[in-house]
């Protein structure tokens, strides 16, 4: 990984942080991308008290505003001639019903418009790095779910569970139409379940009951961040995921998720009705 050039979203807290250690570790230089520049200062203070020859930069987006994606894409494309790995992981979920300025329900602006938005802007710089690497942070809670392309976007009220549980299900259909449309440019992109992991997750809910069941669950179920992000650097710098793309992984195997989210229409549907969302060609 040395010298490899590594943006990560989401990457100052939980499982983004520790993967962005276990990667400037591996002598990888990080493009950290956050959103509280409070918690960016302190993340990049202890990377670098840790690993102080670290190679890091941060950058600041609201990951779930498609004009803020915009311009974030727009600055790391002038700024960098590659990507050698994008790391999709800022991620969220939210107890309460609510449209961002887009128009579009929080969750699934940050959760899939916020990993399709940026991937696609910065595609040609992954490109430039082949053989590269795109790594999308799903989750096991999308086994459950089924998308309802009558209202992609959750315009309709629906409870917090349902649209994250929605969301993952798209990281993995988004993952495997972007492994097809890269196929042969040496590209490679995978999705993965980090296990359930003691960070801020749910911190952020809004109904005390959901903080403490949140809470509680974390402190006696959850794995460390640590090990939450050891299939993120497994699949961002291991030799042996180069061979695959499109799958879904979790405790750093392949494995197989729900048969809704290996539905090949579904998959091409998300991507071409998230490009219209996006004001893209899809
Ligand atoms: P976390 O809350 O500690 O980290 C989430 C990161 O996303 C933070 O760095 C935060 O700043 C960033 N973020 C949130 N909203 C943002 C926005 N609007 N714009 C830009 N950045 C934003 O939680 P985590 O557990 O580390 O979550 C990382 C990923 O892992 C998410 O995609 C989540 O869905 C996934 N995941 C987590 C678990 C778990 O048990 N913690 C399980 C499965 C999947």
């Amino acid at each position: 990984m040395k010298g490899k050039v590594c943006v990560i979203t989401g990457a100052t807290s939980g499982i983004g942080l520790e993967a962005a250690e276990q990667l400037g570790r591996k002598g990888a230089r990080l493009v950290l991308v956050g959103r509280d520049p409070r918690r960016g200062d302190a993340a990049l203070a202890r990377l670098r008290a840790k690993l102080p020859d670290l190679e890091a930069e941060l950058r600041y987006a609201d990951l779930s505003s498609l004009g803020d994606i915009r311009r974030l894409a727009t600055d790391l494309a002038a700024a960098l001639p590659r990507i050698d790995v994008l790391i999709n992981n800022a991620g969220a979920f939210f107890d309460r019903h609510e449209l961002t300025a887009d128009g579009l329900e929080r969750t699934f602006a940050l959760n899939h418009m916020g990993y399709y938005l940026l991937t696609r802007l910065l595609l040609e710089k992954v490109k430039a790095a082949a053989p590269s690497r795109i790594v999308v942070v799903a989750s096991d809670a999308h086994r459950s779910a089924t998308l309802d392309f009558s209202d992609l976007a959750g315009r309709r009220r629906t409870d917090g569970w349902t649209a994250y549980r929605r969301s993952k299900l798209a990281n993995i259909l988004f993952t495997l139409e972007l492994a097809e449309k890269l196929a042969g440019t040496g590209v490679i992109a995978n999705s993965l379940h980090p296990g359930f992991v003691a960070t801020r997750f749910g911190d952020n809910s809004r109904r005390l009951g959901m903080r403490l069941l949140f809470g509680l669950s974390k402190r006696i179920l959850a794995i460390p961040p640590a090990r939450g992000a050891e299939t993120i650097v497994y699949l961002a710098a291991s030799a042996e995921p180069a061979a695959s793309s499109g799958g879904y992984f979790a405790k750093c195997r392949e494995t197989q998720p729900s048969a809704a989210a290996r539905d090949r229409d579904a998959a091409r549907r998300l991507w071409e009705e998230s490009a219209r969302i996006a004001g893209l060609d899809p």
